[in-house]
């Protein structure tokens, strides 16, 4: 467990700085959805594939606007971003039956978020004995295959959901 937040560290070391933020942008162009691996939109808040996943199935929750923290979050923001942790981990079983999940936020680069600006929630589905899964897929096609599957696995889910 001492590892587990530790991969998101310098994911996105190479995204841009400054006003053009990666999950804005995906928030911001709904009909883009497949090619930015957004699964699901609610009224305040979204869920999107982590294109740099620590596990299979490895989704991010945030609110479309670009806030730090979730002491920013509305009171309908932080109603929609609960009902959505919950609708998640419902697809999520769902489509890829996990044994567990790993859920949480990285608030500030000190505490490893990639995108410190914008603040998003991680869950992570868990398999026993699944450490392995980075490696495994290390190269970079049969990580995009891979998402590709799994985005319509979930995203599924979600239109059986809702
Ligand atoms: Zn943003």
């Amino acid at each position: 467990m001492e590892n587990m937040w530790s991969p998101w560290r310098g994911i996105y070391v190479t995204s841009p700085k400054g006003d053009k933020c990666v999950f804005c942008e995906k928030a911001r162009n709904p009909n883009d959805d497949e090619a930015n691996y957004v699964v699901h939109r609610g009224h305040v808040a979204f869920v999107v594939m982590n294109i740099y996943p620590y596990n299979n199935g490895h989704v991010m929750l945030m609110p479309y606007r670009h806030i730090p923290d979730i002491l920013e979050f509305t009171g309908e923001e932080m109603a929609e971003m609960d009902a959505l942790l919950r609708l998640s981990i419902q697809a999520i079983r769902s489509a890829l039956s996990p044994e567990g999940f790993n859920i949480g936020y990285n608030i500030g680069t000190a505490a490893g978020a990639g995108i410190a600006g914008h603040i998003h929630q991680h869950i992570v589905p868990r398999w026993n004995g699944d450490t392995n899964f980075m490696p495994v897929l290390a190269e970079h096609k049969v990580i995009s295959e891979h998402l590709d599957m799994t985005y319509k696995r979930i995203k599924d889910s979600f239109r059986r959901l809702v």
